[in-house]
């Protein structure tokens, strides 16, 4: 294995350039992963539109872009059992402690030491040890990488719905068919939801429908929204 490899670093606002760096060391308790496949997520064009959120590791001057991906092990650290050279794995890009304030009481987002993921736009990653530990998933046989990478926002998306207590029958809307809405329509259809789907796009809301929307409006900037969607509604009376 080469010593470098090509890597996209955000520079700058709207400045991310392909450069040689170094390949990462393997410490114990780390996995080094061959990137196969890289999404862009909205956390990512946001940055490079707008730059980096404070607080976060993009607020470093230079770093790898990217956190989403799926890939291969190429090298496992001293003490890693649960992986071998060769596996297809996919990581969330963020590990809570488990021990500090918050996830003592199980609000694992808000965790003090959060350890985080940033840099799959590159050819290789090393991936931190409390992340192996505890967010890194083997991708099960006859699942393509492809729709693997997608685990982040799918994560979060399982966490919203199970937060909103969604029940059999019930009338919900889902304002916006991006990614993230369409897979918020998905999951809800699966909870048994009579589901409206709302969006600027015509296109957008086709998927909307493909993926199970009963009732797909398509909204203008400045419809009311409110009265739109309680038409479509029992008695008028709005969503559940
Ligand atoms: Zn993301
Ligand atoms: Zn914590």
């Amino acid at each position: 294995m080469n010593s470098t490899m090509k890597a996209a670093i955000f520079k700058d606002i709207r400045k991310v350039v392909l450069e040689d760096v170094p390949v990462p060391q393997v410490n114990p308790g780390e996995l080094l992963i061959k990137i196969n496949i890289a999404l862009t997520c909205g956390t990512d064009a946001k940055t490079f539109k707008r730059g980096p959120k404070k607080k976060t590791p993009y607020s470093q001057a230079i770093h790898i872009f990217g956190h989403e991906y799926a890939g291969t092990v190429v090298e496992v650290g001293e003490g890693v059992t649960r992986f071998d050279k060769g596996d297809k794995v996919v990581s969330a890009n963020s590990a809570p402690c488990g021990y500090c304030f918050h996830c003592k009481r199980s609000e694992f987002s808000l965790c003090e030491n959060l350890t985080w993921l940033w840099g799959t736009f590159a050819e290789y990653i090393k991936i931190p040890a409390a992340i192996v530990k505890k967010n890194t998933f083997t991708i099960p046989e006859g699942v393509p990488m492809k729709h693997m990478a997608l685990m982040e926002p799918l994560a979060c998306v399982v966490h919203g719905i199970e937060r909103t207590g969604i029940k059999l029958g019930d009338t919900i809307v889902i304002n916006g068919a991006g990614p993230i809405g369409l897979m918020y329509v998905f999951l809800s259809k699966m909870k048994g939801a009579r589901v409206i789907s709302t969006d600027l796009k015509r296109d957008r809301l086709d998927v909307a429908s493909a993926l199970g929307a009963d009732i797909a409006i398509k909204v203008e900037e400045d419809d009311d929204i409110v009265e739109t969607v309680r038409n479509h509604t029992e008695g008028g009376k709005g969503v559940d």
